[in-house]
C-alpha cells in the first residue's frame, strides 16, 4: 500500500515546535502493518498546501494529513483541498451536528466562528472527533484516499485509533493481520531488562522490540498471523512471569492510573509532602478522577523552614543529618502523618541538581519514605540524568512504594 503523511503548519517550519504529528501517524500506521513511504510538511498556504495535496494524491493510494483545520483564518487545509480537487465548500451538516455536540457536551458556549469547521469540500465525508471540536473528512480523489485531521497532537491520536483500523480494512481487506502490544517496565534498564527475558523462548511468529520513555522501559511485542492476539496473550504471561513487578503499566495505561485505582480500591487515605518533586506526584494523581477519595492533601515544603513548621521536622535533623537524609525522610512523613491522621504518607526529599550534589550525596540522591499503620520505612535512591529525569524518577518511584 502506497501511503503519504502531511504536516501542515508555519509553526513546524520556524522552529516553534517540533514535529511529533508525522510520527504518531507513522505508529498508527505500524500497529496496523503499514507504513509511510514519505513524510512531508508544509507551511499555512492555501496555494502550497493545495499544490502538495495534488500531488501526493497522484502518486499514493493514501494520504494521511494533520492540521490546519482549526476556526482560525490560519486553517487552511479545508480551502486548500477544495482548491486541489476542485470542489466547492459547503456546510457539512453532519460535521455542523458534532460540532454542537461538542460544545454542549463541554458546557462551552459555542463560537460562531467554529462553524467554519464545518465549511467542508463538497464530497468530504466527515470523520468525528472524540476529542475536539473540529471533524476530520475523508476525500477521495481518483484512486487516492486522503484523510484529514486536527493538529492537536492529542485529537489527531485520538482519531487514528478509531478512524484508522475500520478506514483501512474498508479500502484494502486483504491487510494482514498483526498487532503490538505494549508493557511498560519501571526500575531496570533497556540492557538489564533484555537480560531478564533472554532465555524465554517467544511463540513462533512474535518478536519483540524495545523502547524508553524515561523512566521507563516499553517492550514492545508484535505478532503477525490470524491469532495475533493469543500469542501476545501467551507472550505477555512468560514476560510477567520474568519481570513480575517491574511491569507498572500495559498499552495506554500509566503508573499513576494504576496507584490511583489501587487507592480507590484499598478504601485508605493519603497524604503526601514533596520537596524535590514540587508536587508532581500531586499533580500526577489529581490529574486522574476520583482523587478526592484517597487524596487527602500534599505539601510542598521546599525549604528547611517549612519543613520543620509544617511537619515538625526537628531543627536537629534538620541540621545534623540535613534535609536530604534518611532521618529528614522519616520525620517528614511521621510528621505529616501526627498532622493528617491519614491511612499513608509519603515523603519525598532529594538533590533533583544540576548544583547541589556532595561526595557523599551526589546530584540524583533522593530519600522516600512511607508510614503507614504502626510502621514507617525510607530508602535511599541514585537517580542518573538531568534535574528532570531525577524528579521525574524520584517521583515515579514514590508511586511504586504505594502501587507495592
Ligand atoms: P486548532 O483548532 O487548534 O487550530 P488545527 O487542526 O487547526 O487545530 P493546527 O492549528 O495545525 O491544528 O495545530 C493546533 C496546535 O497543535 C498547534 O498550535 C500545535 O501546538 C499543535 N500541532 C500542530 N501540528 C503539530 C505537529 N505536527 N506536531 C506537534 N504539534 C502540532
Ligand atoms: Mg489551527
Amino acid at each position: 500500500m502506497r501511503i503519504a503523511t502531511l504536516v501542515v503548519g508555519d509553526e513546524l517550519l520556524n522552529g516553534e515546535i517540533s514535529d511529533t504529528n508525522t510520527a504518531a501517524m507513522g505508529r498508527a500506521l505500524g500497529k496496523l502493518g503499514c507504513r509511510a513511504l514519505e513524510g512531508r510538511t508544509i507551511a499555512d498556504s492555501e496555494e502550497s498546501i493545495s499544490a502538495t495535496l495534488q500531488e501526493l494524491a497522484s502518486r499514493y493510494q493514501v494520504v494521511l494529513v494533520a492540521g490546519g483545520l482549526g476556526p482560525t483564518r490560519d486553517d487552511l487545509t479545508a480551502r486548500a483541498a477544495g482548491r486541489a480537487f476542485e470542489q466547492r465548500l459547503v456546510l457539512n451538516d453532519e460535521a455542523l451536528e458534532s460540532i454542537r455536540t461538542f460544545f454542549q457536551e463541554q458546557r462551552l458556549e459555542m463560537d460562531p466562528r467554529n462553524e467554519k469547521q464545518a465549511l467542508l469540500p463538497q464530497k468530504a465525508i466527515p470523520l468525528a472527533n472524540p476529542a475536539g471540536t473540529a471533524p476530520g473528512f475523508v476525500l477521495t480523489q481518483n484512486s487516492c484516499r486522503l484523510l484529514f485531521f486536527p493538529g492537536v497532537p492529542a485529537e489527531l491520536e485520538a482519531m487514528l485509533e478509531c478512524h484508522l483500523p475500520p478506514l483501512l480494512d474498508e479500502w484494502f481487506g486483504d491487510r494482514p493481520p498483526m498487532g503490538e502490544r505494549v508493557l511498560k517496565i519501571f526500575g531496570l534498564s533497556e540492557p538489564k531488562t533484555e537480560s531478564m527475558i533472554e532465555s524465554q523462548p517467544l511463540p513462533e511468529g512474535v518478536t519483540i522490540a524495545f523502547g524508553v520513555d524515561h523512566p521507563f522501559v516499553h517492550l514492545k511485542l508484535r505478532a503477525a498471523g490470524d491469532d495475533w492476539e493469543e500469542r501476545l496473550d501467551q507472550t505477555e504471561v512468560s514476560m510477567r512471569k520474568k519481570l513480575g513487578d517491574f511491569i507498572v503499566a500495559r498499552e495506554r495505561e500509566t503508573l499513576a492510573q494504576n496507584v490511583a485505582a489501587m487507592m480507590k480500591q484499598s478504601g485508605l487515605t493519603l497524604a503526601l509532602a514533596e520537596s524535590c518533586t514540587g508536587g508532581m506526584v500531586a499533580e500526577w494523581l489529581t490529574a486522574i478522577p476520583g482523587a478526592s477519595t484517597y487524596l487527602d492533601r500534599a505539601a510542598v515544603t521546599y525549604s528547611n523552614q517549612a519543613k520543620n513548621d509544617w511537619l515538625g521536622v526537628s531543627k536537629r535533623i534538620l541540621h545534623e543529618h540535613g534535609a536530604v537524609s534518611e532521618f529528614c525522610a522519616r520525620a517528614m512523613a511521621t510528621g505529616l502523618r501526627q498532622a493528617t491522621r491519614t491511612d499513608i504518607t509519603l515523603a519525598i526529599t532529594g538533590i533533583a541538581g544540576p548544583d547541589g550534589g556532595t561526595e557523599d550525596k551526589p546530584v540524583g540522591t533522593v530519600f522516600i519514605a512511607l508510614s503507614a499503620g504502626d510502621a514507617e520505612q525510607a530508602k535511599r535512591y541514585t537517580f542518573g540524568g538531568t534535574r528532570d529525569q531525577v524528579r521525574r524518577a524520584s517521583a515515579c518511584m514514590a508511586l511504586e512504594w504505594l502501587r507495592r
